[in-house]
């Protein structure tokens, strides 16, 4: 399993649970064919799925189909439960720009039997994640850039501002399900523009004032 490296600083933090958005941003809800959600829409991968920066995410064989989702990731430094809006912000030790990897065939498939969606979202590689920046580094987390390139390609470009969710309401939401701890990661959700990444691609996520995270997509069997 790999550790969580924060930048600037030999620390590192055990990963723990890794909570997802579904549809956080409302042309991404759009391109999917799915309503806007009034509450958040929460699935988790396993922490074997984290990939460092320079990593490969490799297709299983079972799927023919990868798409790229570039999020901005929170990092959590203090555990709570039912925690209020009021503090959701002193739980978030970091900031990171992650890929929420997706099984696209697969994912259908379970949607149409109504499966869930553990192997489609949380297969081994499925959430590449860059270094931590320390939450106090980031002015505004709400007003930041997010691009993901293929290849030196664009093909997401957008801004946190645009998140259905805030920070402080999911952290509220899912800590009244989930209780958070130090080293759970939270993928805050995809803008528009996925789509799929090939054995061979390059990847590059950006996220203003965080950083940037590189893999590469290679098939596995
Ligand atoms: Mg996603």
């Amino acid at each position: 399993m790999i550790h969580l490296r924060q930048v600037g600083s030999d620390r590192a933090i055990r990963p723990g649970k890794i909570i997802c958005l579904g549809r956080n941003y409302p042309a991404h809800a759009k391109e999917m064919n799915a309503e806007v959600p009034s509450v958040p829409v929460l699935f988790l991968k396993p922490a074997s799925a984290l990939v460092e920066d320079k990593g490969v995410v490799r297709i299983p064989p079972f799927s023919r189909e990868l798409h790229h989702e570039v999020e901005m990731v929170l990092l959590i430094g203090r555990e709570g439960t039912d925690i209020p809006e009021g503090k959701a912000l002193q739980h978030v030790l970091g900031y990171a720009v992650g890929l929420d990897m997706t099984l696209r065939d697969v994912q259908a498939e379970a949607k149409k039997k109504g499966l869930p969606w553990s192997v489609a979202k949380g297969f081994d590689t499925a959430a590449p994640v860059s270094s931590f920046v320390p939450a106090e580094h980031v002015r505004d987390p709400h007003a930041l850039d997010i691009r993901l390139s293929v290849n030196g390609t664009v093909r997401q470009e957008s801004n946190t501002r645009h998140m259905i969710f805030g920070i402080k309401r999911m952290i509220a939401y899912i800590s009244s399900v989930f209780t958070l701890e130090q080293g759970d990661l939270i993928f805050t959700g995809t803008p528009d523009g996925v789509g799929p990444a090939q054995p061979g691609d390059i990847l590059l996520a950006e996220l203003q004032d965080v950083g940037s995270l590189t893999v590469s997509v290679s098939q596995r069997g």
